[in-house]
């Protein structure tokens, strides 16, 4: 029964897509070229709701530099740099609380409802806002 199960679980094809997908090295998979050609597909993902806190957007000309963000973030994840008065946003670290969102008095930040945020590293430039 047990050996019946695995042949049959090996003949099928995965239910999930291999994850972080846009990670994977084409040269190893294939995968993304053939997604490119329509020759495989990529299982869209769930619908989300509309008030999801995803990851962090950042509007850079409505930023006043005046910081009331990195006061109120609870995981150090907002750095200020003093040369441009703007703010970098380590994703990586966000706990999606919305403080940073609720204070900030131009609304230069939101959440998105974008939450594949998976990476094999934290500095990746997609998670990194600024
Ligand atoms: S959502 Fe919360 S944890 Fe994330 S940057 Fe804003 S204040 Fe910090
Ligand atoms: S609270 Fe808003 S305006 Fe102030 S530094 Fe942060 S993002 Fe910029």
């Amino acid at each position: 029964m047990i050996f019946a199960t695995l042949i049959k679980q090996l003949l099928h094809k995965p239910a999930t897509n291999p994850f972080p997908v846009k990670y994977m090295p084409k040269s190893v998979t294939g995968l993304l070229g053939k997604v490119a050609r329509g020759e495989a597909r990529i299982n869209p993902p769930v619908p989300v709701p509309t008030d999801l806190r995803g990851k962090l957007t950042y509007d850079r000309d409505k930023c006043i530099g005046c910081q009331l963000c990195i006061k109120v973030c609870p995981a150090n994840v907002i750095m200020f740099k003093p040369d441009e008065k703007k703010i970098r946003i380590h994703v990586a670290r966000c706990t999606f609380c919305h403080q940073c969102v609720d204070i900030c008095p131009t609304g230069a930040l939101g959440l998105s409802n974008e939450f594949l945020l998976a990476d094999t590293d934290r500095f990746s430039p997609n998670l990194i806002v600024e």
